[in-house]
């Protein structure tokens, strides 16, 4: 496993449409593993193909409670919202009110290639809106406030 360089805002990968993976092999195992040794190593929630280079549909994450992949995930409900403030490891330091529903569920496949459903309630729900918005090159701050300090 190595960690990789985290993409910045201002890079334009980040605002790319990411393409569907298609082989399931020991080079995306790789990418997993290593965007999961990254992600931990930069205390993130979630990680997305673009911000470690990689314009694959591809996610990481972890709120906690063990380490979740998602290969060519789709949303296909959600339910509820919830409003609240959220970062993003390509945006160190800042943090923006941004509105989200408060129950999600993805379709996506795993490392394998099987058909996988990841539902998330709160953070987790958040966190997968966030990281599929990645794929699309939607940044949460199109979607968001900033935070002002008084
Ligand atoms: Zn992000």
């Amino acid at each position: 496993m190595a960690i990789r360089i985290i993409v910045r805002e201002g890079d334009e990968i980040l605002r790319k449409k990411c393409r569907p993976v298609e082989k399931f092999d020991q080079k995306l195992w790789q990418l997993l593993d290593d965007m999961a040794e990254t992600m931990h190593a930069a205390d993130g929630v979630g990680l997305a193909g673009p911000q470690v280079g990689m314009l694959r549909r591809v996610v990481v994450m972890d709120v906690g409670d063990g380490v979740i992949e998602m290969i060519n995930p789709e949303i296909v409900s959600t339910d509820g919202e919830q409003e609240g403030p959220e970062g993003c490891l390509s945006c160190p330091g800042e943090q923006w009110m941004v509105k989200r529903p408060m129950h999600a569920v993805a379709r996506a496949l795993d490392r394998h290639g099987n058909q996988i459903q990841v539902e998330g309630e709160g953070l987790l729900a958040r966190c997968i809106c966030h990281e599929i918005d990645h794929l699309d090159g939607i940044l949460f701050k199109d979607k968001g406030t900033p935070i002002v300090e008084d």
